[in-house]
């Protein structure tokens, strides 16, 4: 037995006890140890799911998680007892046409955790004990299940300063300080950016992102004249708040060509 978090309806989360399924050929059973709290998780607690997507009958919560191997079906050999690894909690189908070009994460079959996308939906991770494949598993040098919890926005974040291409030299700004923005401002760092200017509207996660690694942040609300001061000055703008405003506004602090 294990317990799970389970959404009902807005407003409505339950810890239920569920059974734990056996190992089917290519499984591990992971004690799950660690998990972020994402945005989309929110939106099934506050409005009970975001845009088309909509809660339609109970589901676990939570996709972004470690923990510890503590089972394996005898086929596995990728892994061992004990590996504390991140969870992909991202299951494409291999087959479809996006699967084929490699594009996997636009898989068009896709099964993702803690996800109202399908129906029924995909339960989600936020359980003592998940079992899933082994190769969604990934054991890396870093061994602090809250660190590797942050696997999956982090790669969020690699993907979108990737997509930025070189970013030797440049001045970066990065609107919205919450998770993602802050783990952006961390890979913009770590791909040799000049500088690396984050804003929010709120000091407690701006204080965070600082400590994280930014060069400087800007609170636009209580502050806009530094922000105005950055006209034309931005080569790379990574946009992680989600706010029209702050996409709008940033526009114009733009360098040619950014
Ligand atoms: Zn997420
Ligand atoms: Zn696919």
């Amino acid at each position: 037995m294990s317990q799970a978090l389970v959404i009902h309806a807005p407003h409505d989360l339950r810890i239920e006890t569920r059974d734990v399924p056996p190992l089917t050929s290519g499984e591990v059973r992971v004690r799950v140890e660690a998990g972020g709290i994402c945005g989309s998780d929110l939106h099934y607690y506050h409005h009970g799911g975001f845009g088309a997507v909509r809660l339609k009958h109970p589901m676990v919560l939570g996709h972004e998680i470690a923990g510890r191997i503590i089972e394996k079906a005898p086929d596995v050999s990728s892994l061992e007892i004990g590996d504390t690894v991140a969870v992909n909690p991202g299951l494409a189908c291999g087959q479809c046409l996006q699967c084929r070009a490699g594009r996997v994460n636009h898989c068009s079959d896709m099964r993702f955790y803690g996800s109202a996308m399908r129906n029924p939906h995909v339960d989600g991770a936020f359980q003592q004990e998940l079992v899933c494949k082994a190769r969604q598993c990934v054991a890396g040098r870093q061994k602090r299940p809250a660190a590797l919890a942050l696997a999956e926005p982090f790669a969020v974040a690699l993907h979108a300063v990737s997509r930025a291409g070189a970013l030797m030299g440049k001045t970066l700004l990065v609107t919205g300080a919450g998770p993602i923005g802050t783990l952006v401002a961390i890979a913009a760092r770590l791909n040799g950016a000049k500088e690396v200017i984050v804003t929010d509207i709120l000091a407690e996660p701006l204080a965070v992102a600082l400590r994280a690694g930014a060069d400087r942040v800007i609170n636009s609300r209580e502050d806009p004249e530094a922000l105005a001061s950055l006209e034309r000055s931005v080569d790379v703008l990574i946009e992680c708040s989600g706010n029209e405003q702050a996409l709008r506004g940033a526009l114009d602090l733009m360098s040619p060509c950014g």
